[in-house]
């Protein structure tokens, strides 16, 4: 298959039926997932699975998933440039000094410069960079209210949730399932806070993706007959600070650093 070159590539090898069977209100939508990354081709279970396999089976077309995301990161570090970022820094809870703004993502300092280049400690993955920069560029930067709201309340998120609940949330539920130092290692590795447990859970953990993105995970442990679950509730302030594409990608990214912490402890996941 060419590289495509925008989503309207992309949009051609689906069916335009928008059905919403893949959790986006529209074709072009899951299209524009795809063609930045946040969505797997294979997503779409109206797609032919020959074009699937050829999509996915090439390196070079993974290559291209890898270069449209870059692209797109690159985009809104161009956007960057054009801001106010000491203004930015008032907006975002975070600090202007040294010529750059600094923020805290999971109790570590994450910088940019009005160039639009980044410095951290931590590893920069396109699940944090991108929702950073929505941040900086397109929050409204409010305070959380303490008013907890599930992925689907938020706006745009009923149609997403059913992804969001199984790559974030049933995800992370087999992580605590198993490993049990999991909520520990929020507290102590991740700056997580225990807080009094919420909605009856037996555990709850906030953590702190970015300044006035509080994430709060519960965890209800198995009882008699009932198996474990475990939610992730986000404030009430979260669509408004931060987009939900975004939202989705930082629970995610969560699930998935937390898989990959249970796995170096020796524990088997489905993948
Ligand atoms: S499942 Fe496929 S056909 Fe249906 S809306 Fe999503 S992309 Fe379109």
């Amino acid at each position: 298959m060419p590289k495509p070159q925008n989503a309207m590539t992309i949009f051609k090898l689906l069916d335009k039926s928008n059905c919403r069977q893949c959790g986006e209100k529209t074709c072009m939508a899951f299209a524009g997932a795809v063609f930045t990354g946040r969505r797997p081709l294979s997503e779409c279970p109206r797609l032919d699975r020959n074009i699937i396999e050829a999509y996915s089976d090439d390196p070079q077309n993974r290559h291209d998933v890898e270069q449209n995301r870059d692209d797109f990161l690159e985009q809104l570090k161009n956007q960057i440039k054009g801001v106010d970022l000491k203004a930015a820094a008032g907006r975002s809870g975070g600090r202007y000094e040294d010529n750059r703004l600094t923020v805290k993502v999971m109790g570590k300092d994450f910088s940019i410069t009005p160039a639009g280049v980044f410095s951290t400690d931590i590893h920069v993955n396109s699940w944090v960079a991108v929702p950073f920069l929505n941040y900086i560029l397109y929050g409204k930067g409010l305070d959380p209210t303490g008013d907890w709201r599930s992925f689907r309340e938020l706006t745009c998120g009923r149609e997403q949730y059913p992804l969001f609940q199984k790559r974030c949330e049933e995800q992370m539920k087999q992580v605590a399932d198993g490993y049990t130092d999991l909520f520990d290692d929020m507290v102590q590795m991740f700056s997580g806070k225990q807080v009094d447990p919420q909605f009856q859970s037996d555990i709850s953990v906030v953590l702190q993706p970015l300044p006035k993105m509080p994430i709060m995970v519960c965890y209800w442990l198995p009882e008699e007959g009932m198996q474990s679950s475990l939610n992730v509730f986000f404030d009430q302030t979260a669509d408004q600070n931060l987009d939900i594409g975004s939202i989705f990608s930082l629970g995610v990214g969560l699930a998935q650093m937390f898989t990959r912490l249970a796995r170096r402890h020796g524990l088997a996941m489905a993948s």
